[in-house]
């Protein structure tokens, strides 16, 4: 299907949503990230041409991944890298190891991160990659085997002038080090800038691991503060879905600044305590336990439950797709800040807005990753490093920024903030285009 095939709305936008009845949540990823590129190119008046240019990744690579499990038997995994747009800079996203991971869902995760990159005002294009493995079934040892062939495949497209990846759902700070140690076994000498979100012993940046998380917390308190009036952030209640490497972390400095966390959920449950949850001791039981189900300190809840609390901030940390038309008229929360990317459908958006919730999209809410990503990098590259201190005040200025001029522009051109983030990334990268003109 190509963009020109899509339907067109009520409210004139060409709705890239696939009429083919079961589409994966990958392909309604990708549907709904065309759908708010469709959205910006028609308020930015871009020229049909350009539209289908930029709704239509740069580059996709597919491959196989063998790997030799524990008992010898050879299994072949699906990987795929995707690099969205080279406009502004080498490409840059994060790597997904998840069992549902598809082409469609590593698109869209990579044309989000080409505005991301845009809006905060950092010179890259947008990638991403995944391989279809659920990494908890596996050792550590076929993990890296897993990581290590998975970079070999992709190697003719990776390198710190070309593409850095970085952690995402399923990878960490080990995952990095593999691709860091490949690339550079394959090139002869060592790179760290071929990869961020690495261990600090091997070049990675002081802030680097909570960077998302405060970038969280920064958008949120911009929101509490900035669009709802608030004058504290004290005593606001919390929901955070996912407890993971964004959603544990942005709990915790969301308590720190004075909210009141009062249930959070992982894949393996959710638990509530209206009275406000010990973040810290709920850490080392998800640490210990690998999962915050069974905390004695809370009681259970459902993972719908959670999404639909009586709270004043939900912060979705986990997957895409998980606030839909079917839930969103019961969320009660005022404020939604997306942790996670892509969590909203185009079609809870719309309920959101109708209802007055305030929704801080994800290319601005946990921009936080990609931005001292970006500071190790120049690290990386100039063989210098920067205090915690130095990268906190480079992070806090560039969301501080960028919320402005998204709160900005929403304000003064009647629209939600996701509307504003994407006109602002997407004019951006035109603009590099018109700039750059067309090869040949
Ligand atoms: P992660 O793998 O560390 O954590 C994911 C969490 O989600 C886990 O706690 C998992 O148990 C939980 N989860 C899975 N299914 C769930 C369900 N149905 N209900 C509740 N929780 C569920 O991944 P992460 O790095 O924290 O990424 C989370 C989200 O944030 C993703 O959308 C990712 O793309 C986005 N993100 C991550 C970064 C980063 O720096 N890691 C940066 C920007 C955006």
């Amino acid at each position: 299907m190509t963009i020109t095939d899509f339907p067109t709305t009520a409210s004139g936008v060409r709705s890239p949503i696939p009429d083919h009845p079961a589409p994966t949540p990958g392909e309604r990823a990708l549907a709904a990230a065309r759908f708010h590129l469709a959205e910006a190119s028609r308020f930015l008046g871009l020229e049909d041409g350009l539209h289908h240019m930029l709704a239509t990744p740069r580059r996709s690579l597919t491959v196989s991944v063998p790997v030799r499990r524990e008992d010898g038997r050879l299994e072949v995994v699906q990987g795929h890298r995707v690099q969205h747009n080279l406009s502004r800079g080498p490409a840059k996203g994060g790597i997904r190891f998840h069992p549902d991971t598809d082409l469609a869902e590593v698109t869209a995760l990579a044309m989000w991160m080409t505005w991301k990159c845009a809006l905060v005002g950092i010179p890259y294009g947008g990638a991403t990659g995944g391989v279809a493995v659920d990494p908890a079934t596996l050792t550590t040892r076929e993990l890296e085997r897993v990581t290590r062939r998975y970079v070999n495949e992709i190697l003719p497209l990776l390198g710190p002038e070309k593409d850095i990846p970085a952690p995402d759902v399923g990878t960490d700070e080990q995952t990095m080090a593999w691709i860091m140690d490949t690339y550079s076994a394959n090139a002869g000498y060592s790179a760290p800038g071929v990869v961020t979100g690495k261990p600090t012993a091997l070049g990675g940046s002081p802030g680097r691991a909570g960077a998302t998380s405060r970038g969280v917390r920064i958008a949120a308190l911009q929101a509490l503060t900035r669009t709802l009036g608030a004058s504290s952030p004290e005593g606001t209640t919390v929901a955070v879905q996912g407890f993971g490497k964004v959603g544990a972390l942005a709990a915790q400095y969301l308590a720190d600044a004075g909210c009141r966390v009062v249930a959070v959920s992982d894949a393996g449950g959710a638990v509530v305590r209206p009275s406000g949850l010990d973040v810290a001791a709920l850490r080392a039981h998800a640490a210990e336990t690998g999962t915050v189900h069974g905390y004695r300190d809370a009681d259970a809840l459902s993972h719908e439950e959670l999404l639909e609390l009586d709270v004043d901030m939900l912060v979705p940390a986990a997957l895409d797709g998980v606030i839909t038309a079917g839930n969103a008229p019961r969320v009660r929360a005022r404020l939604v800040v997306e942790g996670a990317n892509g969590p909203t459908t185009p079609e809870a958006d719309r309920i959101l807005a109708g209802n007055g919730v305030t929704v801080v999209p994800d290319i601005l809410a946990n921009a936080g990753g990609v931005i001292v990503s970006y500071l190790e990098w120049v690290q990386n590259t100039q063989a210098y490093s920067w205090s915690a201190g130095e990268v906190e005040v480079k992070l806090r200025d560039l969301m501080e920024n960028a919320y402005r001029a998204v709160a900005d522009l929403a304000a003064e051109r009647d629209l939600t903030l996701r509307q504003a983030a994407h006109a602002i990334g997407v004019e951006r990268v035109a603009e590099a285009h018109r700039i750059r003109g067309l090869y040949p």
